[in-house]
């Protein structure tokens, strides 16, 4: 008798045996600084909603007038049917922010990455890509079906040296990078990698999903942080971080979002982003723009608590927790080892504290990866240095190996 299925036992027997096995967890209660964990209240240092818009009123309100106006399904492709004028005044409202020409929404920022990797490039191009890059633009290298080079981290000169080396045998180059990466939270050289996109005649992509909202004067990313904004990038972001909904973008000139409207396949065959997630978006959009405070608070929570941990945790230390560099509200404590972290983040769970362990394989170390809120109070910093010092202590003493 055959047994097709049951090599997925073993398969999940050897996930378990690396500690890389992963469940769902579920959180109860409105999105915000504080979310219920099996009925108890925790403070919430895991989600990506930066600016704690996913439970704002007016977002919400937006959602629901959409949901009554239009009903809770796009029906079908925008080139189809499930085209709404909703859509377009949240690709101006995209475009408007990052001041490029034109915009185009996708259902997801993994989708978006998917369909314009591949769509701007094929068998004949090169494609240079950051090692730590987010799996939606290695997956959307890999679909192009271009040759795919992986650069060390943010190592421009590796970027110059593999142009140089390469550029001349293939039709078009893109270089594609996170602009804020995830699992690190520290920043790609934006302005060094588009200086080598002009020399080499190569497009340049920047996945700006966590930076939207959250960098740059007016909250349009890294591309405006780094004074870059006007310039000929291809920026692709999510609806679903600081913009506290779902979906994703690309933002840049008139005709290449022209171009992908009719050769990306992640936006021509998938339905419509949804009327309530389309409002959502454009309601927070016009608070990215019209509340700075916002983003204000949120680098004051960002400064408080990587002060408190660089004391701690930063340089030198005998300690089995570091601080890694970072630029952004993403802080991650390295520890030794995947066992090290899950109980780390068990035991900070039973203090009230959510911070979420990461792994391979999605990153090569185990680290605790925190996000700050805007909406974190210094309480709730305050809280979560106590608990992580009680932990560390625990470490020192070697209780915690
Ligand atoms: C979250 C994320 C995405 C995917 O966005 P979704 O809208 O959640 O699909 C893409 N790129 C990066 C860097 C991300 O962090």
């Amino acid at each position: 008798m055959s047994a097709p299925y049951s090599w997925l036992e073993d398969a999940l027997t050897t996930i378990h045996r690396a500690d890389w096995y992963r469940s769902v967890q579920p959180i109860q209660g409105r999105a915000g600084a504080v979310v219920q964990m099996n009925g108890q209240p925790v403070i919430n240092f895991a989600s990506n909603d930066y600016l704690g818009l996913a439970g704002d009123d007016r977002l919400m309100q937006a959602a629901i007038a959409a949901v009554q106006e239009f009903g809770t399904g796009s029906t079908g492709s925008r080139l189809v049917s499930g085209h709404r004028d909703l859509h377009d005044q949240l690709e101006r409202a995209i475009a408007a922010l990052k001041q490029t020409e034109a915009a185009l929404v996708f259902s997801s920022g993994y989708l978006a990455n998917l369909g314009t990797v591949s769509a701007l490039v094929g068998k004949r191009d090169l494609i240079l890509s950051d090692q730590y890059n987010h799996s939606s633009l290695k997956q959307g290298a890999i679909l192009s079906g271009g040759t795919v080079l992986d650069y060390p981290h943010g190592d421009v000169a590796q970027v110059r040296q593999l142009l140089e080396q390469h550029r001349d045998r293939y039709r078009r180059c893109l270089l594609i990078t996170d602009s804020v990466f995830s699992m690190d939270g520290d920043l790609c050289p934006l302005p060094a990698l588009l200086d080598l996109a002009e020399t080499f005649d190569a497009m340049l992509l920047v996945d700006e999903a966590h930076a939207t909202g959250v960098l740059g004067a007016t909250g349009a990313g890294c591309v405006e942080h780094f004074g870059c904004t006007g310039r000929a990038i291809v920026q692709v972001g999510t609806l679903s971080k600081a913009l506290g909904s779902l979906g994703g973008y690309v933002a840049g000139s008139a005709t290449l979002i022209d171009y992908l409207r009719n050769r990306a396949a992640g936006f021509i065959y998938t339905t419509g982003l949804s009327p309530a997630d389309t409002a959502a978006a454009l309601a927070a959009v016009a608070i990215v723009q019209q509340e700075s405070d916002r983003r204000r608070q949120l680098w004051q929570n960002v400064t408080t608590l990587k002060q408190a941990l660089s004391q701690q945790f930063g340089g030198n230390t005998d300690l089995k927790i570091q601080l890694l560099p970072s630029e952004s509200p993403i802080l991650c404590l390295q520890v030794a080892s995947p066992a090290i972290v899950l109980r780390l983040g068990k035991q900070l769970c039973q203090s009230g504290i959510f911070a979420p362990a990461i792994r391979p394989p999605t990153v090569p170390t185990s680290r605790l990866r925190l996000t700050l809120m805007a909406t974190h109070t210094s309480k709730h910093i305050e809280q979560f240095v106590i608990a992580l010092n009680q932990l560390a202590r625990k470490t020192q003493s070697g209780d915690f190996q």
